[in-house]
């Protein structure tokens, strides 16, 4: 049986009980080492087997699952169904008549909330987040530039983009997000070496140079980093709701 398990954002801890318990019978893990913690592989048993994706194709993560037996671990970074990669792993071993079955994580983007103290959806100022990359080396479909998508106003996250600073910057801007809102960059979030940079559309780009940051950050956008909203109405005393008449 093969389990995909999120890992979490880096902190050892934010793995979820159910994917420790998954490393800890585990017989084979193969596990993203770019971003995933290697301290999480210290919960496996002795004599499982490790193997490191980052060095591996498709072709031979596939030929680890399909031929080991036993339990097998693949941890991805995160959450799997953000920017995971999982879709192609499962339809081969649906095709092989392999049972899988998914653990979640704790996404990046749920790990830079925590550090920077935010809440992504505020009333009057957002209520919706649209999680998106830079079209770079992996292009985007038609309509999802950052360009089509800003005029929402939105709270708007930017995964695999760091390295692309100078592209997100103006398509922020042209796509409508007045220059002077609030960006906050998150670098490792959760992990000891993670940093925070609090910047704006207009000054991005310097900023992240500055800081040597070009890869593993969020780029977090919209006014929710900012200093107004309005109060939930869900606590506001004179509301009603199905427990509190
Ligand atoms: N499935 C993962 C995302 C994988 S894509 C998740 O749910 O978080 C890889 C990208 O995620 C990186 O390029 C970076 O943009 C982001 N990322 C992953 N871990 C991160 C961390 N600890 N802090 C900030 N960004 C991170």
């Amino acid at each position: 049986m093969v389990h995909f398990v999120g890992a979490g954002p880096g902190a050892v801890d934010l793995i979820t009980v159910r994917g420790k318990e998954l490393i800890e019978k585990a017989d084979v893990i193969i596990y993203a080492g770019s971003l995933v913690n290697p301290a999480l592989l210290d919960y496996a048993r002795e004599g499982c087997l490790k193997y490191d994706s980052a060095y591996m194709n498709l072709e031979e993560i596939m030929d680890v699952m399909l031929n080991s037996g036993g339990e097998i671990v693949r941890l991805h970074t995160g959450d799997p169904s953000i920017y995971g990669a999982i879709r192609e792993q499962m339809d081969i071993l649906d095709k092989e008549g392999v049972p899988y079955d998914i653990c979640p994580g704790v996404s990046a983007m749920s790990g830079a909330a925590a550090a920077l103290r935010a809440e992504y959806t505020l009333p009057g100022v957002s209520q919706s987040i649209i999680i998106t990359r830079a079209g770079g080396r992996t292009g985007v479909p038609k309509g999802q530039d950052i360009k089509d998508m800003a005029g929402h106003g939105s709270t708007m996250i930017l995964f695999l983009s760091a390295g692309l600073s100078d592209k997100v910057s103006r398509d922020l801007k042209e796509g409508g997000y007045p220059g002077d809102t609030p960006v906050a960059v998150v670098y490792k979030a959760t992990w000891p070496e993670e940093r925070i940079i609090h910047t704006t559309v207009d000054n991005l780009v310097k900023d992240m140079e500055e800081n040597g940051i070009d890869k593993t950050a969020l780029i977090i956008v919209g006014n929710v980093l900012g200093g107004e909203y309005e109060l939930s109405r869900l606590y506001d005393k004179d509301f009603k709701t199905g427990y509190r008449k």
